[in-house]
């Protein structure tokens, strides 16, 4: 009995053993039976120039790696490392051989092999062998200007064509000062763009630059050579009138920042500054919009004037200081022409185009905004009404609007303006025949001329 007895609890301990030492196996990290993972930034694309960025995870620790550089012709190692303290995580910099700069092929592979410190599969751990394979391009996109306006003005516009040539193009625009970026659109036949520019009134100077990267991270860079004209615009002190101020008052209800606020002058203060940054932006977010993929293949623009026989009331870029009773009140920039001529005149763009906005926008009252291509745009401000809706396709005699008071305005008048790409222009330059003949249409006739001949 006795015996039985030992007998059966010493095959029970060793049932527990080894079921225990099973689990222990199971679930220690010791034995974790996961192989490294191997993950890698850079994409398929390589220019040989930038390193690999390797990550390698393990639970376990990573004992060893290897990181192999295979070409059809030659295999290299780029780097080898047994570890003494297994590393759970490792991130690698990895350069690739000088030979490789020399290197003709254009494919490549990149394997990393990588081993655990795991005590499972019989004490070997577990492996990995990743295979990254990749398309060298050493080659920068080939970038050169075509043709472009002679000049820009401070506040005015300018138009360029460019070439850019890579196989493996990603990105393509022109940097223009503060961090503005202009769009291009294809222009004409394969490899050749076309962009409209605007020197914004409140920058003191004006550089443009043509920038292409490909998907391998090879960068060019070209320089548009424009011949700057700097301009001085007009700062005016403007005293406020009682009149004004009764605007203001009429105004305020109608926005809910100024509601609960009964000082006329603290009403105009919240208006011009906090409103109009709000409608300005909308603006700029609207006429900010071109479709880079749209193929230009010519761009008329007739001169514009909307109003007939209209008087000039105030300019572009005047830069207006508000006082009241000698007190600094707050400043803004006109950034458009106020024109006038008879209450609730007909307004026509003389240009076709798509209606992109067609409502009230705080200051401007109702504006109808209208998209002519290639990033110009144009709007009508302070309307007694609309007779366009978002989305109609206009004709070149249309009837937009009618002239009015709405918004912030004194008397019945049109606030008439220009932007490209979500920046306000001089509309003088797109009023006058010549100036859009120099600047635009015989730009585009050169470039189609240089263009022909390759
Ligand atoms: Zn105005």
């Amino acid at each position: 009995m006795r015996k039985k007895n030992n007998g059966s609890f010493g095959l029970l301990l060793g049932l527990v053993i080894v079921i225990g030492g099973a689990l222990f196996v199971y679930f220690s990290s010791m034995f974790e039976r996961n192989a490294p993972v191997v993950t890698m930034s850079t994409s398929e694309y390589w220019n040989l120039k930038k390193p690999l960025d390797i990550k390698i995870e393990d639970e376990s620790g990573i004992k060893s790696y290897k990181i192999t550089m295979k070409s059809a012709k030659e295999s290299k190692t780029l780097q080898y490392e047994q570890l003494i303290t297994p590393e759970k995580s490792l991130s690698l910099t990895v350069k690739p051989p000088r030979s490789a700069y020399t290197m003709k092929e254009q494919n490549i592979k990149i394997i990393v092999e990588a081993n655990d410190v795991s005590k499972w599969n019989f004490l070997e751990g577990n492996s990995v062998r990743k295979v990254f394979t990749f398309i060298i391009d050493k080659k920068r996109p080939q970038l050169s200007i075509v043709s472009n306006s002679y000049k820009i003005s401070r506040g005015g516009s300018a138009l360029v064509i460019f070439r850019a040539i890579d196989k493996n193009l990603k990105d393509l625009y022109i940097e223009g000062d503060n961090g503005k970026k202009f769009i291009p659109q294809p222009f004409y036949k394969d490899g050749y763009y076309i962009s409209l520019l605007a020197w914004p009134v409140k920058a003191d100077s004006f550089k443009a630059t043509v920038v292409a990267t490909d998907l391998a991270g090879n960068v060019a860079k070209s320089y548009i050579p424009l011949y700057l004209k700097n301009r001085a615009y007009k700062v005016s002190k403007i005293n406020i009138s009682e009149k004004f101020l009764q605007k203001t008052a009429n105004l305020a209800d109608q926005f809910p920042e100024t509601q609960g606020e009964t000082d006329p002058l603290e009403q105009f203060k919240i208006l011009n500054g906090a409103v109009r940054t709000q409608n300005e932006e909308l603006i700029h977010k609207l006429s900010s919009v071109v479709d880079k993929d749209e193929k230009i293949n010519n761009f008329k623009i007739n001169h514009m004037h909307p109003l007939k026989n209209a008087a000039l009331v105030a300019r572009f870029g005047d830069h207006r200081k508000y006082y009241y009773k000698g007190d600094y009140l707050s400043e803004s920039y006109h950034l458009g022409l106020d024109l006038a001529s008879n209450a609730m005149a007909a307004i026509k763009p003389q240009n076709s185009g798509k209606v992109v906005f067609a409502d009230f926008n705080g200051l401007y009252g109702n504006m109808p905004m209208i998209s002519h291509g290639l990033g110009l745009y144009t709007i009508y401000g302070h309307c007694s009404s609309i007779k366009v809706n978002v989305g109609d396709e206009i004709t070149k005699n249309q009837i937009i609007a009618n002239t009015g008071t709405t918004g912030y305005a004194m008397g019945d008048h049109l606030h008439f303006g220009v932007l490209v790409q979500g920046i306000e222009v001089r509309p003088q330059e797109w009023m006058d025949r010549q100036w859009i003949k120099l600047n635009i249409t015989n730009v585009i006739k050169s470039a189609k001329k240089i263009i022909n001949r390759d």
